[in-house]
């Protein structure tokens, strides 16, 4: 790891998690240069649903490249581009009935919440943006205004300004309806916040601490933007692409959203893409507008929408999915009820799934221990909290298994490398997640 530490930037993160130099990857799995063999529960922070090297999307890939087809374009016409968009239409938002005109962001997610904000504010001619307590949209400026968290947020070194927190569902506790609060804003004429342009929610705050939106809170959010007529925009850059099962977190809340960012998994082979997708009243970008350089990764396009006829088009794969979450939502709960000590709970939908602690440190502990014992797992929340498992959605049932497995033993050593009735996990808190 030294050239990393002294030739790299000390912004450099993951990789002081997982201290190992990875050289390959295939399906679930990673290995490291001394051919040591890893369980990825991380994929690339929800990037690689399909899994690393699917099969499928690299034969594409190849012919792609062989063919001399195009590479980069900026944002001009290619048959592989066009080929995206039918697809995207035809398997995706014709069968849902949504209508959405798609932008071609710069290829990170940030870059598509970015131009949200945008078109909101100029759609609206408001200014406002409303985001949650512990949302995660990005770290440019603009995405950093509408992210909660504060060393993050600290970091911009200029205010981040025309945005407004409001708590997310059960933030306030369970008794508490936190919409009863947003409303209260908006409707009292004293209440000191002006008319919002834009309301931003993901569905399930992942790097949040997998905290799960109601369908309820979620539909109530929607009337209320409606009412008022605030922009819609939901993030759905970790939670879609399939991660909740459905291929938008949202359909099964039945909401609508006006604005829809996504990223990450929508490349398919963990090449970097990022839509914004659009209800057409609202697409009233002047040309050029909002532009870029890489804003047609060709290549991102021929895995795009192969992923998409390879795994979308019927209900199969969403199928697939809740069977295993099921099985991921039992194994965890049989963690949960055999470790009364860890004070455990767990959380998601599909496969993102949440195992928390309420013993301080313990998940940082759990995920570091599963390391050393080849499980590549996250923690995510405002303090390190939640141990995250997201799995590729192509992980079979052993393999998942396993993984959960690994998991349990880990938290086994955790908790008795610890006293708990003297004190709590000895490790760093981490600042972020
Ligand atoms: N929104 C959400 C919900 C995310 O999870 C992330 C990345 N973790 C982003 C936006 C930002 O995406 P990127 O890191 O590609 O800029």
């Amino acid at each position: 790891m030294d050239t990393f530490e002294f030739l790299e930037s000390e912004v450099r993160f993951y990789c002081r998690d997982f201290p190992t130099v990875f050289t390959k990857g295939i399906g679930c799995k990673l290995f490291d240069e001394q051919g040591r063999e890893y369980l990825d529960f991380f994929s690339g922070a929800g990037t690689l649903n399909y899994g690393h090297n699917n099969p499928r999307l690299k034969r594409r890939l190849i012919e792609y490249l062989e063919s001399d087809s195009i590479t980069h374009s900026l944002d001009m016409a290619t048959a592989v581009k066009r080929e995206f968009l039918e697809r995207f239409n035809s398997l995706i938002l014709t069968p849902r009935r949504l209508r959405y005109k798609t932008q071609f962001c710069g290829p990170t997610g940030t870059n598509a919440v970015e131009a949200a904000l945008k078109l909101a504010r100029k759609a609206t001619g408001r200014q406002t943006v409303i985001f949650f307590m512990n949302a995660y949209h990005g770290l440019s400026l603009g995405s950093l205004a509408v992210t909660g968290n504060g060393s993050k947020r600290a970091s911009a070194g200029v205010p981040l300004n025309y945005t407004m927190p409001m708590p997310f569902d059960g933030d306030l506790g369970a008794n508490v309806n936190t919409l009863d609060y947003f409303e209260a804003f908006l409707e009292e004429p004293g209440s000191g916040m002006e008319l919002p342009a834009a309301i931003i929610v993901e569905t399930i705050q992942a790097e949040g601490g997998v905290k799960v939106a109601n369908y309820e809170w979620l539909r109530r959010l929607e009337d209320l933007a409606r009412h008022h007529q605030i922009v819609f925009i939901v993030d759905d850059i970790q939670v879609g692409c399939g991660r909740t099962g459905t291929f938008f977190s949202f359909e099964d809340a039945g909401i609508r959203p006006d604005m829809v960012c996504l990223s990450k998994a929508i490349g398919g082979f963990g090449l970097p893409m990022a839509l914004l997708l659009i209800r057409p009243e609202l697409d009233v970008w002047q040309p050029g507008e909002h532009t870029g350089t890489f804003r047609g990764n060709n290549l991102a396009f021929a895995s795009a929408s192969e992923a998409l006829d390879c795994y979308w088009q019927d209900g199969a794969f969403t199928e697939s999915i809740l069977k295993k979450s099921e099985l991921a939502t039992r194994l965890l709960r049989e963690i949960v009820e055999s470790h009364a000590e860890a004070r455990a709970w767990v959380r998601g939908r599909g496969l993102i799934q949440g195992l928390g602690f309420d013993v301080k440190g313990l998940a940082q502990q759990v995920a570091h221990i599963a390391f050393e014992r080849g499980l590549i797992i996250e923690t995510s929340g405002a303090r390190s909290e939640v141990v995250k498992l997201l799995p590729p959605l192509t992980i079979d049932e052993e393999d998942l298994k396993d993984g959960i497995a690994r998991i349990n033993d880990s938290l086994e050593v955790a908790l008795d490398r610890m006293d708990l009735s003297h004190k709590e996990a000895q490790v760093p808190q981490k600042v972020f997640s």
